[in-house]
């Protein structure tokens, strides 16, 4: 079986980079140890490679389809549901209390980046369950907890989240699906739901939609929404189903991840759909967005593990493929002599290098936002558990952004490696290339989380969450200055901080003057600003681990493994670190040329 992942990178950061012995002494995660983790990561390798891996390509060329009303998925995602469900990988990082394992997310992640290497078309259906089943269990009353909670986390019923409508896709402020008292205790719901993941097959006994709708005579935009719990089918009072008025009205075809299914959803066409409050009225949107750090998250951890599987593929071809010779070799004309393999040319090489780096330093930062997740609902005082919410706020705009838009270009690369081949269906390069594609789309778009970042997280609690940014980054930096051959890494890296500064003041005098459109025009390549810087603090934080390794002779992985670390991050601050520098010429810019002036759309016209 082709490589998708490197488990011993994957320990590496996990072990050596994110500290996951250090969480366990956590008294939330006591009861576990690194032994007990790895086996189960372990079995995690083993499901992939048995269930999800081999059915990775048919899932893209038999995709999901409608049909009599109904949506016809993969029947593998019948066994990935049961056997998901077995594994636990619904109930990792709840609470005993939750039904769950409580298991470091950290763990989850790491777990959940496997299988979407494996299969990126699976893991959804299984992640998706879990979010709803966690919105339910911290937000719903003892009734929704008992009545739904317990099968979701078992895989026997699945779970959807429903956001977005035709006309309300990134501003949910405009939602018009509506709730109106049916005088039980239940809503009447009625509207159309539409690009809903999983949102409907025959492989569960049910589906439970998390719905964001407006109760009759709520206050207009975000403050009138609320959530409810919407059952395709309604539990009845002796444990049978019953319809609930959920149609289906269509699956929608797309570019990739065709075998993860994109539903059309249509509540209340008969006027008989009930749904079920969630928590308090009109809170729903709050309540969605608290849980969007995961989703947000694992979105990043998505694109970060397609990056790194397509970077295996690439890699692995590029070891087979002969083509020219060595312009180094005089005889580079000579026909006679045998040609060299692709790998040997130092543009491929390049290329690779940036599949690489890209693949391996947006785990690394995924892994990040996992660890202060934990840090910051497990870490005893209650001062730690606000900082690392703060650092997690402020990264996990920048997880769900760097991954995918980058891991999108990493993949293109690897197109590129194979040349011809790499267009063609036969090589597995096109379909991570059109899989990878909607990650920057979907969970907010790359343009919305640029949004966030510049207008709500650099400012959050007046700076504060970037400070503490700050302070992480000068840790790597101090440590990386301790080794002589570092510190041009470590100073680049400190310019950078300086350089974010410069940017910040900058463009801060645009939101001081009450000018919030010009502040906000750029956001897009402020994210990708910060998120190069961020991601080069990550590759030097593995370096200085790498080389202190190396000095004290550790032998937990080979020395070409600590050295391929160090080169690699030398490869991302030549390469990609100097980007910076423009961009931030860009973001300081005089020249406004994108905000909408009197002459609206003419230089888009003419
Ligand atoms: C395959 C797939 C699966 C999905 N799964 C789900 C799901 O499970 N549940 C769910 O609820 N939704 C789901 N979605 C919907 C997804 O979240 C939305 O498509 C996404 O949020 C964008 O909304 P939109 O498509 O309406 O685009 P629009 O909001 O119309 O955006 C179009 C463009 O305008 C930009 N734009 C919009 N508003 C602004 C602004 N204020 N400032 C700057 N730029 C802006 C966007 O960045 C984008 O480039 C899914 C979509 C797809 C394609």
């Amino acid at each position: 079986m082709a490589q998708y992942i490197d488990i011993r990178t994957l320990n590496f950061l996990l072990n050596d980079i994110h500290g996951l012995n250090q969480l366990l002494q956590l008294p939330r995660f006591q009861e576990h140890d690194l032994e007990s983790l790895t086996m189960f990561l372990d079995s995690v390798k083993d499901f992939s490679d048995r269930e999800l891996y081999p059915c990775f390509k048919e899932m893209d060329e038999k995709p999901a389809y409608f049909e009599d009303g109904k949506i016809i998925v993969h029947p593998q995602i019948g066994t990935a549901m049961k056997q998901g469900g077995e594994l636990g990988l619904m109930r990792l990082p709840l609470t005993h209390e939750e039904g769950g394992l409580q298991i470091p997310l950290l763990i989850h992640t790491a777990a959940y980046a496997i299988m979407e290497a494996a299969n990126n078309h699976v893991p959804g259906y299984l992640g998706l369950t879990y979010g709803a089943a966690e919105l339910i269990l911290y937000f719903g009353n003892e009734e929704l907890k008992n009545k739904y909670a317990p099968k979701m986390l078992d895989g026997e019923w699945a779970g959807t989240m429903c956001l977005t409508e035709p006309q309300a896709g990134s501003s949910l402020s405009d939602i018009t699906t509506s709730a109106v008292p049916a005088g039980d205790g239940s809503f009447r719901m009625k509207g159309q739901k539409i690009f809903i993941s999983g949102g409907d097959h025959e492989y569960v006994d049910n589906l439970i939609h998390l719905v964001l709708a407006r109760i009759e005579g709520a206050p207009a935009g975000t403050k009138g929404i609320s959530l409810f719990v919407v059952p395709k089918k309604r539990l009845n009072a002796d444990n049978s189903l019953s319809p609930n008025d959920v149609t289906t009205a269509g699956d929608f075809q797309k570019m990739g991840q065709r075998g993860y299914c994109t539903s059309h959803l249509i509540f209340g066409e008969k006027d008989d759909c009930h749904g079920w409050l969630v928590g308090e009225a009109h809170k729903g949107l709050k309540y969605m967005f608290q849980m969007m750090n995961g989703a947000r998250i694992a979105v990043g951890r998505g694109g970060a593990a397609i990056a790194l599987a397509a970077y295996h593929a690439s890699h692995a071809y590029a070891q087979e493929r002969p083509q020219g010779r060595r312009v180094q070799d005089s005889g580079k004309k000579d026909v006679t002599q045998e040609p060299t393999l692709i790998i040997n040319h130092p543009d491929v090489r390049r290329m690779l290098l940036f599949q690489k780096a890209v693949g391996e330093g947006s785990l690394s930062l995924v892994f990040q936002a996992a660890r202060y997740y934990d840090l910051s609902v497990a870490s005893v005082d209650e001062k730690d558990r606000k900082k690392y919410y703060l650092l997690l706020e402020l990264l996990t705009p920048i997880v769900k952004t760097y991954p995918t838009e980058m891991g999108t270009q990493s993949v293109s690369n690897g197109v590129q490696v194979l040349g011809g081949y790499g267009y063609c269906s036969e090589y597995i390069l096109q379909q991570y290339y059109r899989d990878i594609r909607i990650f920057p789309i979907y969970e907010g778009t790359t343009g919305i989380q640029s949004i966030d970042l510049l207008g709500r997280k650099m400012m959050m609690e007046n700076g504060t969450a970037s400070r503490l940014l700050a302070q992480e980054i000068n840790e790597t930096i101090q440590a990386a200055l301790t080794h002589d051959d570092f510190k041009k890494y470590a100073k680049t890296l400190g310019a950078n901080l300086k350089l974010t500064a410069d940017v910040m003041d900058f463009l801060g005098g645009f939101a001081k003057n009450g000018e919030f459109e010009r502040y906000l025009s750029d956001a897009t390549i402020f994210m990708e600003f910060l998120g190069t810087i961020v991601v080069g603090w990550q590759w030097l934080k593995m370096a200085v681990e790498a080389k202190n390794a190396l000095l004290a002779g550790k032998t937990d992985y080979p020395e070409s493994f600590y050295e391929s670390k160090i080169h690699t991050m030398k490869f991302y601050f030549k390469y990609e670190m100097p980007k910076t520098t423009s961009l931030a010429e860009t973001l300081m810019s005089e020249e406004v040329l994108t905000v909408v002036e009197e002459k609206e759309g003419a230089w888009l016209n003419d």
